[in-house]
């Protein structure tokens, strides 16, 4: 008997409920092998002799993914929720733009050490709300002054260390940005983030690639024949389970058009993942309209430049013709709702892209809040408050919706649930914040299945919150109504990080934050 099919080496967490295959199935237990990856979901009365942890009233569901995150404007949150006066709000008109000057404002203060801080607090409190992996968006590279540090990947490395000690797995996506705007002077207030040509980003990105590469494929694992070997031919992105790096031009703003072609095509040869902020702002796209005679979406689009690896971050500001021709390139969409809203940006148009199949991902962004399943929540409530209309986001087809005979894939996997009901909605958006994230940054989780890695988070069943749920409500009650301390355990690699509520590191890394904050302001 090898030793990872020995169950004496093996845990079995039992809970009373675990959400595989898109329903809670109850009575089975989660058997993972000592590196960390599943083995089986069983039924608790199959087990033998594997080591059992009891989990009374708690339910299991796979670990949710953040898709994008800046750390640092952890330390602007609630110091920003007021009316300026500054040359940009000469109409006495708050905007994402003003917002902006606040956030350079911080941005432009910390140091290394301030940046792991940040950090730090802001992968705990994903971590306490059930996060088990994050892509983080990284754009600060440089001293304040804009002179690059010995290490050109210095910042980078000091978010992916606070990563680490959480416990998360995390995509460092490193951010390029070149420029101010079209035919905007330099921003003193950017010095931070420019790397003016593609040559010497790419250059930091290999070099910060060379440093996360280390950890090698685990021994006994349960990996699909030829990863290993699919590793190796790829040395930049998933060298390593724990973090990896993917590409993030900043915008079509703050990347000129050559600059970003040659990312893609170096993205592309290198199998990253690319993430770049797209039309979060009507005048982002009255600016690429002038400069390039072309929307955001459009730009993309007509210089090949979308893929399956792409992720648009918010694109919000979009035609339904262009979210047509975006689904056939097999790009997905991340909504950051709670961040949106906070901005005032404008309604990810959800149901648009469901119509055309784009999948959407979930970030908490400028962690105005760090709550996925808010995040969730308000993708469908955003568009309830702009349609007058319940349920926007159904994966039951428009056909079946319009009285069609014909049943969708997607419903039919859906089965039927007692008294009619069918839970698609909470199913859609759990699915965003889960699969669709893990897609987007490339991380191993996302669902919990045999040789995926057990990345997991518990609720208590007994939690006002969510209490009285049957087990077809369970997944609506915890999407729509669920409260972070409804979220006790949370476990990355079969490893707790988060226990009864807790991280081991809390007390540490919240007086260190406070201690920042008292510096900053
Ligand atoms: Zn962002």
């Amino acid at each position: 008997m090898t030793e990872e099919s020995n169950p004496k080496t093996q845990i079995a967490w039992v809970p009373e409920f675990i959400y595989v295959e898109n329903r809670f199935e109850p009575n089975h237990a989660l058997v993972c092998d000592a590196a960390g990856l599943i083995v089986k979901v069983v039924e608790a009365s199959a087990l033998t002799d594997e080591k059992r942890i009891n989990l009374p009233r708690r339910a299991i569901l796979p670990g949710m993914v953040n898709a994008h995150s800046h750390a640092f404007q952890r330390v602007i949150r609630g110091r920003t929720e007021y009316r300026t006066n500054t040359p940009l709000n000469q109409q006495h008109r708050d905007s994402f733009w003003t917002w902006r000057e606040m956030m350079y404002s911080a941005a432009t203060r910390l140091t290394p050490e301030d940046i792991y801080d940040a950090s730090r607090m802001a992968f705990l409190e994903m971590a306490l709300s059930g996060i088990t992996a994050v892509g983080e968006f990284h754009y600060l590279h440089h001293a304040p002054d804009g002179s690059p540090y010995d290490d050109p990947n210095l910042l980078a490395q000091e978010v992916i260390r606070a990563a680490g000690d959480i416990g998360l797995r995390i995509a460092l996506l490193r951010v390029a940005y070149a420029r101010a705007g079209f035919q905007l002077e330099p921003n003193p207030r950017q010095a931070r983030f420019i790397e003016a040509d593609a040559a010497v980003f790419l250059r930091n990105l290999e070099a910060l690639a060379a440093s996360v590469r280390s950890p090698t494929v685990r021994e006994g694992s349960a990996q699909q024949p030829g990863a290993e070997e699919s590793r190796t031919a790829l040395p930049h992105g998933r060298a390593s389970d724990t973090s990896w790096i993917g590409i993030a031009p900043h915008s079509v703003r703050a990347v000129p058009l050559n600059y970003l072609k040659e990312l893609i095509r170096y993205a592309n040869q290198h199998d990253l993942k690319i993430h770049m902020h797209v039309a979060e702002q009507p005048a982002e796209v009255s600016v690429c309209v002038e400069e390039y005679g072309r929307t955001p979406l459009a730009l993309l689009q007509t210089e090949d430049l979308l893929s399956n690896r792409f992720t648009a971050v918010h694109a919000i500001h979009v035609t339904p013709k262009a979210i047509a021709s975006f689904a056939m390139t097999g790009a997905m969409v991340c909504a950051c709702p709670t961040t949106e809203r906070n901005l005032g940006d404008g309604v990810v148009p959800a149901d648009e892209y469901l119509k055309h199949q784009v999948a959407i991902c979930l970030g908490t962004d400028s962690h105005t809040q760090i709550d996925l399943f808010e995040d969730a929540r308000e993708l469908e409530y955003h568009l309830r408050l702009q349609k007058l209309e319940r349920a926007v986001l159904s994966v039951r087809s428009p056909t079946v919706r319009e009285g069609n005979a014909q049943r969708s894939d997607a419903e039919e996997s859906l089965g039927a649930l007692p008294n009619g009901r069918a839970s698609d909605t909470a199913r859609y958006l759990f699915d965003c914040a889960t699969v669709n994230g893990a897609r987007s940054i490339g991380a191993p989780g996302g669902a919990l299945a045999a040789g995926k890695p057990a990345d997991f988070f518990t609720v208590d069943l007994n939690d006002p919150s969510i209490a009285g749920a049957s087990n077809d409500d369970l997944l609506p009650a915890i999407v729509f109504a669920s409260s972070r301390a409804a979220i006790r355990e949370v476990v990355v690699a079969g490893k707790p990080i988060v226990s009864e509520g807790q991280h081991l590191r809390q007390e540490d890394i919240v007086e260190r934050f406070n201690e920042l904050q008292k510096k900053l302001w």
